[in-house]
């Protein structure tokens, strides 16, 4: 089918779709959620052979994914989330202040590129696809190439739920030819992209986004190697486990996750030493494994190679089968870090570096050459906490979570979840693309001046109808 009809499609279904009352929003998402679960076992096994996941990890991010939905579910039948604010009428000001209500609406058609490493819950149904349906705005979906029957057979789920909950047909379009992404986020009636993957296509699609004759956002997340800074004290006092739960972080899901831990920073000392040998001997004993796709497992292979070229091998697993990912430890000294740039790029898959720094100016130094991130993790007891405070500051402006004493791998999907950074991990690091903030992508603030209440919508209505907490006259009120 031509972009432009699917494009029209999802216009048409968006005028219709954004006067959808919350409630029935809601129930519609649980119907998505419940025609998901209706297809466990068969949307299981075919993202298992697409992938190379297994049945635990897959069945894992299906229950991530349902509930995610049903999270926005009942963050809409709540509905304070529009963030509604009433400055009433004061006639009798010099000048009189005419009535002014304010709410966030939805933006239009938006586009979500499907992400490899998340067949379930970054793809089809996944957050960016529930955060947009939430918010009111229409979805067409550009399926990954890695996962095509995955991604029609969650599709084909969500075509069930729109017609028992009584949807538009297009609210919800799934494309999966490969020459569509570009044409997709230049079509004049697309009103925003969602996007996971490389840092090379994030960035092609913000330039096609922004050369448009009406430039529109993308929101993509891309590139992050999430460092780790251990201090002193834990080194020295809990270096066993945390090297057991390290080496579990880095090679966890073969390396795939964005929040993969792939830079470790320390300054140098013999606690360090100690603590390499046995983070070493853990990575050296996990098992190599096949990644999602040939083509992720050659981007791997040849940058491993080079940068193993570049530092010090720690260590490495035995030998893999050659469709297996190889985990490595590789180690440099700060001063080599802050020389070599190609150091600092994400390497995707179970691939860790660590810098050895002489000191703590060559930490500030190190930490202050970072790029943005989606994390960074704190490894400290309370006596390096306390020491160590204004690395720990410095760590804050680098990421948009900062984690203490736990591995990066993880993302709850909560209402204070912020998976996002700043530059490369994601394109615009006001926003998060998981928990329910996700949703203020796709709305903008609508102000409605001197509006009688009958042409108000429910949330800025004098008599509250749907009973939410709004702020009125600069007082939170329900
Ligand atoms: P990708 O190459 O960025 O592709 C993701 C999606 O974007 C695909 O649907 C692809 O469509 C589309 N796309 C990419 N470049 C495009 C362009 N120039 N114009 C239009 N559409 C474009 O990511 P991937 O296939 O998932 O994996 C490749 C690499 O991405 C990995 O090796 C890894 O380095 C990185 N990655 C990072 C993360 C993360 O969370 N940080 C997650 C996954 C992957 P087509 O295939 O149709 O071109």
């Amino acid at each position: 089918m031509q972009i432009d009809t699917i494009m029209q499609q999802s216009a048409q279904a968006f005028d219709t779709y954004k006067q959808v009352k919350p409630a029935e929003r809601a129930t519609f998402l649980e119907t998505i959620a419940a025609e998901i679960e209706k297809q466990r076992e068969i949307l299981v096994e075919t993202a298992g052979k697409e992938t190379n996941l297994p049945a635990a990890r897959l069945n894992g991010e299906i229950t991530r994914t349902t509930n995610q939905l049903k999270l926005f579910a009942e963050l809409i039948k709540e509905g304070s989330w529009v963030d509604a604010v009433i400055d009433t009428a004061r006639p009798d000001n010099t000048p009189p202040r005419p009535d002014i209500r304010r709410m966030l609406l939805p933006v239009g058609p938006v586009v979500v590129f499907g992400a490899s490493n998340f067949p379930f819950a970054f793809s089809t149904a996944g957050g960016d696809t529930a955060s947009v349906l939430a918010a009111g705005a229409t979805v067409v979906i550009k399926g990954h190439p890695a996962h095509p029957r995955t991604s029609l057979l969650v599709f084909t789920a969500m075509q069930k739920a729109i017609a028992a909950a009584g949807m538009p047909e297009h609210t919800v379009q799934h494309v999966a030819d490969v020459a569509l992404g570009k044409d997709l986020v230049l079509h004049p009636l697309t009103t925003g992209v969602g996007f996971t993957g490389s840092l090379q296509g994030g960035k092609a699609l913000m330039g096609y986004a922004t050369e448009r004759e009406s430039p529109i956002p993308v929101f993509a997340e891309m590139s992050s190697i999430n460092p780790v800074v251990f201090f002193p004290d834990a080194l020295q006092t809990q270096a066993p486990q945390l090297a057991q739960t390290f080496a579990a972080s880095i090679t966890l899901g073969i390396g795939q996750f964005c929040t993969n831990p792939g830079l470790l920073i320390a300054i140098q000392s013999e606690a360090l030493e100690n603590f390499l040998q046995l983070l070493g001997t853990a990575i050296a004993a996990s098992t190599p494994q096949k990644m999602l796709h040939s083509g992720i497992q050659q981007a791997y292979v040849k940058g491993r190679a080079d940068m193993l070229a570049q530092v010090t091998l720690v260590s490495e697993t035995a030998a893999p089968a050659a469709d297996e990912a190889w985990p490595a430890l590789g180690r440099v000294t700060g001063a080599e870090f802050l020389k070599n740039h190609s150091l600092k790029e994400e390497l995707f898959g179970p691939y860790s570096l660590v810098v050895t720094c002489k000191d703590k100016a060559e930490l500030i130094a190190v930490l202050k050459s970072l790029k943005g991130q989606l994390t960074t993790t704190v490894v400290g007891t309370e006596t390096d906490t306390t020491q160590w405070q204004d690395i720990i500051a410095l760590q804050a402006t680098l990421a948009g979570r900062i984690i203490l004493n736990q591995p990066p791998t993880g993302v709850e999907v909560c209402a204070a979840m912020v998976h996002g950074g700043p530059f490369p991990a994601t394109s615009d690091q006001r926003f998060t693309s998981v928990g329910t903030s996700a949703i203020k992508r796709w709305v903008r603030p609508v102000c409605f001046q001197n509006f009688p209440d009958h042409l108000l919508p429910d949330a800025l209505k004098k008599d509250n109808p749907q009973g939410i907490w709004r702020t009125v006259d600069n007082q939170l009120t329900k």
